[in-house]
C-alpha cells in the first residue's frame, strides 16, 4: 500500500484516496477479485490503475467504449503512465507496434476491446505474457436487464478459466441489485469482494418542473446558471434533437445535434467538439453520453420525461463528474406521459417485459410528483436510505405548495366517465370548461351534466391537474387510439369521495441561488482562472488532447485562489503529479505571477464600470 500511496501523490497528484478507494486497491493488490459499484465521477478509473501500476506486468482493461479509448490513454499518458490501446480504429502497422509494446514488457495498462480480447490469438499472447490485473469497465453491460447490454461480454467468465490466478475488477455505476447479480454470476465472481458506495451525487442539484413553454424556461436557466458551460440536453425524438439545437444556436450558443440518425463522421465530430472545446452545448436523444468522462459538465438538461429513474439517474450522473455545483434540470408535460405509454404499449416486447417497463415509468413520474426532497426519493429507489432531506433540491430549496384537489380530481373523473372513455385530454377539457363547439355539439355533450362544470379554471390549469392523474394513475392514457383516457380501479374511491387528494401547484420556476463553479471566486480570482483556462485550451490544441486532460477546472479554480508563486506551492494543488509539474509548471505559473498585475487592474476596473 505504501506503493499505492506513492504513486497516487506523485502520479496523480491527489492527496488521499477517496470512499472505499484504499479498500479495492488493497484488495486487488493482494490478488483478490473485486466488484465495484461507484456512481459515475465516484473514481473508479483509480482502483484498477494503481493496482496495475504496483502488481508486476500489465493491467487489461476491457472497455467497450472504442470511441473514448484514445482520450483515456491519452489522459495516462499526460501522466507518464505507459498505456496504449488495441481496437478496430487502428490500422494493422498500429497494432503491431501495440502487440510488440506487449510482448516485450513496456505497458503499464492496455485497453481493448471485449470482441479483439475474445480472439484466440489475443488470448495465446496474454497467456505469455505477465499479467497485472482484469479490468471489466462498465460490467452492467454483461446484463441483459440493464441498457447497454453487449453480447461479447458474457464470454468474459473464459477470462477466470484461461487466467486463474490473474485478479479481475469488475466496476459499474449501475445501481439495481438485479443488474449487481447478474454481473456476479455471468462473470463468475461469486467468490469477489463487493464494494458498494453511496448512489449519492451531492454536487448536483435536481430540478424538475412540469408545464407548458419548457424551452423558454430551459433558455432562462441557461442564461441565468450556465451562459458558457458545456452541458447535454436530452431530447426523446431526432426531430426534437435537430430543432432545439438549431433554436440554441440562433441564441448565440454552439449547440451540437447528436443521434443515431446522423452520419458516423458526424456524430463523431461533434462528440470531439464536445470533449476539446470549451462551452459546447450536446442535443442529443439518449443515444449519446454512455463513457462521456468529460468531468466538466456543469449541466445535463430534459426536455422530456426519461422512461426510467435508471436512466435519468445515469443521463443525469454525467454532470459535474469533477465534483464541482452542476444541475440536473427536466421539464416535462402530460405529452410526455402520453408518447411514453404509447410508444411502451406499442413496442415489440412481450406482456412481462410491458408490465416492467410501465411500472418504472410510474417509478419516474412519482419522483416528478414528489412534493418532499428528490434525492432521499431517488436514492430510496436504489435501497439507499438518506436521514435529512438534502437542502439541494428544487423541492428543498423551494418547497411546493399543495391544495386540496379532490373535487377538481372528481370533476375530471366523472366527465371522462360520462363521456364513455372514448376521448382524449383536450376533448374532455373543452367539456369541461364549456366549449360550444360543433363537435360537442355533434356527439351531444353540450347536455352532459359535467358540461361546463369546470369554467371555474382555465384549460392550462386543466392539464396540469390530467397530468397529475395520469402521473399518480387515476387515469391511463390508451395507447393505440392516440391517448383515449379511461379510469382506472384507484379512480373509484376518488370519485365516492372517500379519499382526498392533495394536488401540486404549477410552479413558476423561482430563481434559487446559482450552482455556478466560478461564483465560488471573487471577481479577481475570475479574471486569472480565465487567463488560465485559455492558456490550457492554447496547450491542449497544440497537443490535440482535452483541456481536461491537461488540468481540471478543480485545479485552474485552485490555482487562481491560491496564486502559487513557486513550484513547490504548485505541486501541493490537487491534481498536479511529477509529469505535469515538470511539463506544464512553469508556463501556468507565468500566466499567474506574470499576468497578475495587469489581471488586477482589469478586474479592479470592471468592477468599477459596473
Ligand atoms: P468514474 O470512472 O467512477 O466515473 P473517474 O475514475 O473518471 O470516475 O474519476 C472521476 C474524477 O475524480 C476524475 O477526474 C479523477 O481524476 C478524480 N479522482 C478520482 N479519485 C480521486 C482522488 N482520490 N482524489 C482526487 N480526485 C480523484
Ligand atoms: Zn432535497
Amino acid at each position: 500500500m505504501q506503493r499505492a500511496y506513492h504513486i497516487l501523490n506523485h502520479t496523480f497528484g491527489y492527496d488521499e484516496f477517496r470512499h472505499y478507494q484504499a479498500d479495492i486497491v488493497e484488495t486487488v493488490i493482494g490478488g483478490r477479485d473485486a466488484l465495484v459499484l461507484m456512481p459515475t465521477g465516484g473514481g473508479k478509473s483509480l482502483c484498477y490503475q494503481i493496482p496495475a501500476l504496483v502488481r508486476d506486468g500489465v493491467g487489461i482493461v476491457v472497455s467497450p467504449l472504442i470511441a473514448l479509448m484514445q482520450d483515456q490513454v491519452d489522459a495516462l499518458q499526460q501522466l507518464g503512465i505507459r498505456a496504449a490501446f488495441l481496437n478496430s480504429s487502428m490500422n494493422g502497422q498500429q497494432q503491431q507496434a501495440v502487440l510488440h509494446m506487449l510482448s516485450v514488457g513496456e505497458l503499464d495498462l492496455l485497453y481493448v476491446a471485449p470482441e479483439r480480447l475474445l480472439t484466440e490469438q489475443m488470448l495465446s499472447l496474454l497467456s505469455q505474457a505477465p499479467l497485472a490485473l482484469f479490468a471489466i469497465d462498465e460490467a452492467h453491460c454483461v446484463s441483459q436487464w440493464g441498457h447497454d447490454f453487449r453480447r461479447e461480454y458474457q464470454q468474459l467468465s473464459v477470462l477466470q478459466q484461461r487466467f486463474p490466478g490473474v485478479p479481475r475488477i469488475a466496476l459499474t455505476a449501475t445501481a439495481d441489485v438485479r443488474t449487481r447479480q447478474e454481473i456476479i454470476a455471468q462473470l463468475d465472481l461469486g467468490d469477489a469482494a463487493v464494494f458498494i458506495n453511496s448512489f449519492d451525487r451531492p454536487n448536483i442539484r435536481y430540478t424538475i418542473s412540469e408545464g407548458q413553454n419548457s424551452r423558454d424556461r430551459l433558455w432562462q436557466f441557461i442564461e441565468r446558471e450556465h451562459s458558457d458551460d458545456a452541458g447535454i440536453i436530452y431530447c426523446l425524438s431526432r426531430k426534437k434533437v435537430e430543432s432545439t439545437a438549431e433554436w440554441l444556436a440562433a441564441k448565440g450558443r454552439t449547440a451540437l445535434p447528436y443521434h443515431a440518425g446522423l452520419p458516423d463522421e458526424v456524430r463523431r465530430d461533434h462528440q470531439q467538439r464536445f470533449l476539446r472545446e470549451e462551452g459546447v452545448i450536446v442535443v442529443a436523444t439518449i443515444a449519446f453520453g454512455m463513457g462521456i468522462d468529460k468531468p466538466d459538465v456543469r449541466f445535463v438538461a430534459h426536455l422530456n420525461l426519461p422512461k426510467s429513474l435508471e436512466a435519468y439517474y445515469q443521463e443525469t450522473g454525467r454532470a459535474g463528474r469533477d465534483g464541482q455545483p452542476a444541475d440536473a434540470w427536466m421539464a416535462y408535460g402530460l405529452q410526455d406521459v402520453i408518447t411514453l405509454r404509447q410508444m411502451l404499449q406499442g413496442s415489440d416486447g412481450d406482456e412481462q417485459f410491458k408490465r416492467i417497463a410501465n411500472a418504472k415509468l410510474d417509478a419516474m413520474l412519482g419522483l416528478c410528483e414528489q412534493v418532499s426532497c428528490r434525492r432521499q426519493a431517488l436514492l430510496a429507489y436504489f435501497d439507499e436510505q438518506q436521514e435529512m432531506p438534502c437542502g439541494n433540491c428544487d423541492t428543498c430549496l423551494d418547497p411546493p405548495e399543495t391544495w386540496d384537489g379532490t373535487e377538481a380530481a372528481q370533476k375530471v373523473l366523472s366527465c371522462v366517465y360520462r363521456s364513455g372513455q372514448r376521448f382524449g385530454v383536450n376533448y374532455v377539457i373543452d367539456i369541461l370548461t364549456g366549449k360550444d363547439d360543433a363537435r360537442i355539439q355533434g356527439n351531444g355533450h353540450h347536455q352532459l351534466s359535467t358540461f361546463g362544470i369546470g369554467a371555474d379554471k382555465t384549460a392550462v390549469e386543466w392539464r396540469g391537474i390530467f397530468r397529475q392523474l395520469i402521473a399518480q394513475g387515476f387515469l391511463t392514457a390508451d395507447i393505440e387510439s392516440y391517448g383515449v383516457l379511461y379510469l382506472t380501479e384507484k379512480a373509484r374511491p376518488l370519485l365516492r369521495g372517500e379519499v382526498q387528494l392533495a394536488l401540486r401547484h404549477q410552479r413558476k420556476g423561482k430563481q434559487t441561488k446559482k450552482t455556478k463553479v466560478a461564483s465560488s471566486l471573487t471577481a479577481i480570482e475570475t479574471v486569472l482562472f480565465n487567463a488560465l483556462r485559455e492558456h490550457r485550451l492554447t496547450l491542449a490544441r497544440e497537443r490535440g488532447v482535452p483541456p481536461y486532460v491537461i488540468f481540471h477546472d478543480s485545479t485552474l479554480q485552485e490555482m487562481a485562489q491560491r496564486r502559487p508563486v513557486c513550484s513547490d506551492d504548485l505541486r501541493t494543488i490537487s491534481g498536479i503529479g511529477d509529469k505535469k509539474l515538470n511539463e506544464y509548471g512553469a508556463s501556468f505559473l507565468a500566466v499567474i505571477n506574470n499576468g497578475s498585475e495587469n489581471q488586477d487592474e482589469r478586474a479592479i476596473s470592471q468592477l468599477q464600470t459596473r
